[in-house]
């Protein structure tokens, strides 16, 4: 209790203390970390829990990440959602109450240019709506037109703060040193961010999410995003035992107390493997995103196995 308290009141442990507590074996303490993470996430958010509309824009991917379902090499009918389908969504989510879109997609240099004025065309429809992208690594020019255009948030979780690990999740060229690099651009434009990890990815250590908890603390991202791995078939991790969901919650608590503003999700990910979004919000998630994909293309959205199930 003591750590957690120290962790409440100070919003940083040393290292060995906060692995300590990541891999307590005792529960009242598991507990008392939740619990401790949605006072305080109640005491800067109140009562409520923020929405976000969803919108999965496009599949299409040229990536290769080996625990993905969109990865390049999954055979999957692809799918682009034309700028109409767009708006109707948002429309939809607008009209639910919802005033901030997330427009998330696979990463797709050429696509993403093209949704330069598709986001303006929602800037103009909708002055007072947030617009947060999710469309991987771009050139730092497709950054900058899209702000230009309207956006204000980019996430792009880094997944792992290790590059070696990194290196054993993603094919190379692929580095943590880019993905880096295109946050600090994304900053820089004047983007609010958000970053990430994948909990209990093949090979992860805890000594890793404690690499992830240093960097998003020396960050201080505006959004975090938090998942475990789930394998999906036909991905080189499909035979992988999927990460741990107490871990994940622990961690989610652990960054509400050392970052008490940021944005959280309760996300898709652990609600497969919590059975809803509760435990998320319980453990001070604040934030949930219902998704405004059209029915005929959600199921295409296959990022991981059971997503459709939530
Ligand atoms: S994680 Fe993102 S970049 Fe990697 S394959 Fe999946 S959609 Fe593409």
């Amino acid at each position: 209790m003591e750590r957690v308290n120290t962790l409440r009141t100070t919003r940083n442990l040393p290292d060995g203390p906060l692995l300590e507590l990541l891999e307590t074996t005792d529960k009242a303490v598991a507990r008392y970390l939740k619990e401790s993470a949605r006072e305080v996430c109640r005491s800067v958010f109140g009562n409520e829990v923020q929405l976000r509309g969803l919108v999965e824009w496009s599949n299409v991917c040229r990536r290769d990440c080996y625990y993905c379902g969109l990865r390049r090499s999954r055979a999957l009918p692809r799918y682009n959602l034309t700028s109409a389908q767009i708006l109707a969504c948002c429309e939809k989510a607008w009209a639910k109450g919802i005033d901030t879109f997330v427009i998330q997609g696979g990463e797709n240099p050429a696509g993403a240019l093209q949704l330069v004025p598709v986001v303006k065309s929602i800037r103009e429809r909708w002055p007072g709506a947030i617009i947060t992208l999710s469309l991987g690594e771009l050139p730092f020019s497709t950054y900058a037109a899209l702000r230009e255009a309207g956006a204000n948030r980019y996430l792009l979780r880094h997944e792992t703060a290790n590059p070696a690990l990194y290196g054993r999740l993603h094919p190379a060229p692929d580095a943590l040193e880019s993905r880096l690099a295109c946050l600090q651009e994304l900053r820089r434009l004047g983007f609010q961010i958000g970053m990430g990890m994948m909990v209990g990815s093949p090979g992860q250590t805890p000594e890793n999410l404690l690499e992830d908890l240093r960097l998003i603390q020396q960050w201080r991202p505006e959004m975090i995003g938090i998942g475990p791995f789930i394998p999906q078939e036909d991905t080189p991790f499909t035979h992988c035992p999927p990460g741990s969901a107490e871990t994940t919650l622990r961690l989610l608590a652990i960054l509400r107390l050392m970052l008490p503003t940021a944005l959280i999700p309760s996300t898709t990910a652990l609600a497969v493997l919590t059975g809803g979004k509760e435990a998320g919000l319980e453990a001070g998630a604040n934030v949930m995103m219902p998704v405004f994909t059209p029915e005929t293309e959600k199921r295409k959205y296959d990022l991981y196995k059971g997503k459709h199930h939530v």
